[in-house]
């Protein structure tokens, strides 16, 4: 008998772990700690894999004029690719208008805001990047601040030459390759850990609030499937002159682990086997553009911050003028950029963009982003598997541009 391909066992799982979470009610929590421990298992490996895998990736580019070749074309598909996102959302909401109307009080928002953590200014963000000791980053699990010090470490490696070099190249070329076989350990797990993941969300949910704030929630689905089905998969025919639905075959396990996850950090180990595996982008650029990407290109979390800024404005009785929905559009692409690839870590952002409209101290706000957040997580999953697919498309848009040509032959 076939086995069933992975990405069909974690959509059987998520199934099974709604109905369980329906039939079940709170009981259904006994299988919570199965996604704990599955989502500990994926975050147990991003940070020695983030560290392996941009050490080799940047090591194995060879020179700097590579690395700055490289990293240009990533960072120019990122940025086009989440201003496009915010474009959309900043149009549906000015359409559908869903914010104008709505009636939050403090009883049907009562939430502890206090547990959002406001985040730093963009300028400490930026400052930040740079650690003073990449242990502590590492312990810390502060993303950027690893990624910098990896693309250095490699730098660094490709300024050896001789045995010394050879050596370190052979060595974090091991240790990626060791953590890579973890992962693909982990991820035969996925369908288990994904039953518990989705039983908790569900068994989680305050439906009734959903309805109160269903057209914010609408316009934010709708602008997140257009980016999905029409924009990414339209730049990637123009990138590569692949037929798209190639690479949704491809990446649809990933896809599936970020939907289920609500972390494109968390579901990085799984988009790297993807992207290298089953699509066939070589290791030098994967190892590249991916954790990158995972860190820094949210084209989901670039849209939602802009369309659920404008929401609060027109909840509020604000109808902001051409220059501030300009400003919201830079700061949301800032914050997206900002924002860690974990759950919810999107809509904390979203005080940097309110602030830079002058909306962040207004009392009314806390009740606002309280309700957001406690409809966050079916948006949280659907943007985090934008935000994976994008990183995907940059990668094999890139890898064509490299040159290479043996992608899909296996899947
Ligand atoms: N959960 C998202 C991610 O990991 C970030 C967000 O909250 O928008 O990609």
């Amino acid at each position: 008998m076939k086995k069933l391909k992975l990405h069909w066992q974690i959509f059987i799982a998520m199934g099974l772990g709604v109905g369980f979470a329906l039939l079940f009610g709170e009981k259904s929590l006994i299988a919570a700690p199965l996604g704990d421990i599955f989502m500990r298992l994926l975050k147990m490996v991003i940070v020695p894999l983030i560290f392996t895998s941009i050490t080799v990736g940047v090591a194995g580019l060879g020179d700097g004029r590579s690395l700055g070749r490289l990293g240009s074309k990533t960072l120019a598909y990122y940025f086009l690719t989440s201003i496009i996102a915010i474009l959309i959302g900043l149009t549906l909401t000015n359409l559908i208008r869903p914010g104008v109307g709505v009636q939050i009080s403090g009883e049907t928002a009562n939430f502890d805001v206090t547990q959002l953590k406001t985040p730093d200014s963009l300028g400490d963000i930026l400052i930040r990047m740079v650690p003073t000791n990449p242990v502590k980053a590492a312990a810390d699990g502060d993303m950027l601040a690893l990624i910098f010090f990896a693309i250095i470490f490699g730098y660094g490696i490709t300024c050896m030459t001789g045995k010394p070099r050879e050596f370190l190249l052979k060595l974090f070329d091991a240790l990626f390759q060791a953590m890579m076989k973890i992962t693909a350990g982990i991820i035969m797990l996925a369908p288990i850990g994904v039953f518990g993941l989705i039983t908790k969300a569900v068994a989680t949910a305050g439906f009734d609030l959903f309805r109160a704030v269903g057209l914010y929630m609408l316009t934010i689905a709708i602008g997140l499937t257009l980016h999905l089905i029409i924009v990414l998969p339209t730049l990637f025919f123009l990138f590569t002159r692949i037929n798209p639905l190639k690479h949704f075959r491809g990446m649809a396990s990933a896809m599936a682990m970020a939907f289920s996850t609500s972390s494109s950090g968390a579901t990085l180990p799984v988009t790297l086997d993807c992207v290298e595996n089953k699509i066939g982008v070589s290791n030098k650029v994967s190892s590249f553009v991916l954790p990158l990407g995972a860190t820094i290109n949210m084209d989901g979390t670039a849209l939602y911050e802009c369309a659920g800024v404008l929401f609060i404005a027109q909840a509020l009785g604000f109808d902001l003028s051409f220059a501030q929905q300009f400003v919201v559009v830079i700061t949301a692409f800032l914050a997206s950029v900002g924002a860690a690839g974990i759950p919810s870590a999107g809509l904390v952002m979203i005080f940097i963009v309110l602030d830079a409209v002058g909306l962040g101290s207004h009392p009314q706000v806390g009740f606002l982003v309280g309700t957001m957040l406690a409809v966050d997580r079916p948006l949280d999953m659907y943007r985090t598997m934008v935000n994976v697919f994008s990183d995907s498309v940059g990668a094999v848009a890139i890898a064509k541009s490299e040159g290479e040509t043996e992608l899909y032959t296996s899947s």
